[in-house]
C-alpha cells in the first residue's frame, strides 16, 4: 500500500500528480525551492516542504535533500514526474534502499533503456527495426568516419545520455563529420556528464510517432495508441496529436504490437513510451524508450479516458492491469499545445516575469494543465512550460476549430508566450491538411 507520495517535481506536472493522489485517497507532499515559493503546485498538496534556494542542482535535482524530505514527512513513495530525476537510475535505487517506493521502473530498467546506445542493442536483439547505425559508442574520429561511410550520409551524432532534443548534430558529409564529431563529444560531456556518442542514419523528412505503454508486474502489457509529435523546433516538441494523421490502421496495429513486444521482453512495469521515426514510405524505426510519464500523456488520456498518472501509481502498488488490449476504445481526436514563456518573435527567447492578467479558455472538450495564475511571477531558473492547452473533439477538423477558438480566448498578459505561434500553426494549410513531418518548422516564419 502507498499512503503518502512525495512529488519530486514542480509546476504543472507536480499539480497533476497531486490531483491524481487526491482522487486515489493518497496524501501528497510537495517540495519547492525558495524561488517557487508562490507556485501553485505547493498549495494543493497536503504537505509542503522547502528544500533549498533556487538552482535545480540545489533543489529538484538534489537527491539527499529529496530523500530527507521524504523521510521527515513519512512519505512511503516518490513520484518523479518528468525531467529532473525521472530517469536517474541511481535516484530510483536510493529510494528503494531507503524503503521508499520509486514510482517508475528499477535502476536496471532505467539504465537499460535510458542509455540510448544500449537500448538500440536490446531492440536489435529482439528483432525490432532500428535506425541503421553504429552498434554502440564511437570513441574516435577514424572509427566515426568509417562508420558514417558504411551507414551513408547524412548521419546524425547522438549523445548516448542525451534527452530533451539536446545533444544531436547532423553531418551531410565527411568534412562536416570531422568538424562536428569532437564538438558533439564535448557537448555531450558538458551537458550530460557522458561524452559517449553513437551515429545513426539521418532519416530525412521523418514523422515522430510514439506509443504509450501500460504494463504491470505480472507481465501484462498493452498500448494506448500513438501520439504524433512531429511539430518540433530544434528537436523539441511543441504540438502533439492523436491519432496521427499519417497513421493507417494496419501500421498502428503493427507498430503497437512491436512496442508491446519490446516492453514485455524487458519485463517493463508501469507507464512508458516507445518512440519511433517513420519515413515517408511508412518504414518505421525504433528511436528510444522513455521510462517515465511524458508531458504529452494528456492527449492519450483524452482519447482513451484512462487516467495515466493514477494507473502509474496503481501499477507501482502492484495492482494487476485491469484492461486487455481489446478493451481499449479510442474515441475522437486530441491536440496539445505547449504554452511556453518564450517569445516566438524573438527566436523563442525565454520570457520569465510577472503575469499581470490571465484568462484560460474552457468549454466542452477543453483542458488546461497549468500552475500559473494572475499575479504569479515565473522564475527564470526552470523549464519555460507554463501551460498545456489540450482539446478533444469527435474528429480532427472539429478539434482544429476548437483549438483555434481556445487560442483566441486565452489571455496571458505581462510576459511573452508561444500562443501567437500556435495560432499561426493552427491556421497553416499544411498543418490543417495533416501533411507535415518533423521538418515542418524549418522554414516557418512568424507573421
Ligand atoms: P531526445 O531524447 O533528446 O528527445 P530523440 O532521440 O527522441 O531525442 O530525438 C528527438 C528528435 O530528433 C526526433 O523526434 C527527430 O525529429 C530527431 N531525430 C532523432 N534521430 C533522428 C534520425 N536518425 N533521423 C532524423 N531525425 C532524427
Amino acid at each position: 500500500m502507498i499512503k503518502k507520495i512525495l512529488i519530486a517535481n514542480r509546476g504543472e506536472i507536480a499539480l497533476r500528480i497531486s490531483r491524481a493522489c487526491k482522487e486515489l485517497g493518497i496524501k501528497s507532499v510537495s517540495i519547492h525551492s525558495e524561488a517557487d515559493k508562490f507556485s501553485l503546485h505547493r498549495k494543493f498538496a497536503d504537505e509542503d516542504i522547502c528544500i533549498g534556494a533556487s538552482s535545480a542542482k540545489d533543489t529538484y535535482l538534489n537527491i539527499p535533500k529529496i530523500i530527507a524530505a521524504a523521510l521527515i514527512t513519512g512519505a512511503d513513495a516518490i513520484h518523479p514526474g518528468y525531467g529532473f530525476l525521472a530517469e536517474n537510475g541511481q535516484f530510483a535505487e536510493i529510494c528503494e534502499k531507503n524503503k521508499i517506493k520509486f514510482i517508475g521502473p528499477t535502476r536496471k530498467m532505467i539504465e537499460l533503456m535510458g542509455d540510448k546506445a544500449m537500448a538500440r542493442k536490446t531492440m536489435i536483439e529482439i528483432g525490432v527495426p532500428v535506425v541503421p547505425g553504429t552498434e554502440g559508442i564511437v570513441d574516435d574520429i577514424a572509427t566515426a568516419k568509417k562508420e558514417a561511410k558504411r551507414i551513408k550520409y547524412p548521419v546524425i551524432m547522438k549523445a548516448t545520455a542525451g534527452g530533451g532534443g539536446k545533444g544531436m548534430r547532423i553531418a551531410q558529409n565527411e568534412k562536416e563529420l570531422e568538424e562536428l564529431f569532437p564538438i558533439a563529444q564535448a557537448e555531450a560531456k558538458a551537458n550530460f556528464g557522458n561524452p559517449g556518442i553513437y551515429i545513426e542514419k539521418y532519416i530525412e523528412h521523418p514523422h515522430h510517432i510514439e506509443f504509450q505503454i501500460l504494463a504491470d508486474k505480472f507481465g501484462n502489457a498493452i498500448h494506448l495508441g500513438e501520439r504524433d509529435c512531429s511539430i518540433q523546433r530544434r528537436h523539441q516538441k511543441l504540438i502533439e496529436e492523436t491519432p496521427s494523421p499519417f497513421m493507417t490502421p494496419q501500421l498502428r496495429e503493427k507498430m503497437g504490437e512491436i512496442a508491446v513486444k519490446a516492453v514485455k521482453h524487458i519485463n517493463y512495469e508501469g507507464v512508458g513510451t516507445v518512440e519511433f521515426l517513420v519515413d515517408k514510405d511508412r518504414n518505421f524505426y525504433f528511436m528510444e524508450m522513455n521510462t517515465r510519464i511524458q508531458v504529452e500523456h494528456t492527449i492519450t488520456e483524452e482519447v482513451t479516458r484512462i487516467n495515466l498518472i493514477k494507473k502509474q501509481i496503481l501499477a507501482a502498488m502492484g495492482e494487476k492491469l485491469s484492461y486487455k488490449q481489446s478493451d481499449i476504445n479510442f474515441m475522437g481526436h486530441a491536440f496539445e499545445c505547449r504554452i511556453n514563456a518564450e517569445d516566438p518573435y524573438s527566436d523563442f527567447a525565454p520570457s520569465p516575469g510577472k503575469i499581470e492578467s490571465l484568462h484560460f479558455p474552457a468549454g466542452l472538450g477543453v483542458r488546461v494543465d497549468s500552475h500559473i495564475y494572475a499575479g504569479y511571477d515565473i522564475p527564470p531558473f526552470y523549464d519555460s512550460l507554463i501551460a498545456k492547452l489540450v482539446v478533444w473533439a469527435y474528429d480532427r477538423d472539429e478539434a482544429i476549430k476548437r483549438m483555434q477558438r481556445c487560442l483566441d480566448e486565452i489571455v496571458i498578459e505581462g510576459i511573452k508566450t508561444t500562443v501567437p505561434f500556435h495560432k499561426q500553426v493552427f491556421k497553416d494549410k499544411r498543418f490543417i491538411a495533416g501533411t507535415f513531418d518533423t521538418h515542418f518548422l524549418n522554414d516557418f516564419k512568424m507573421k
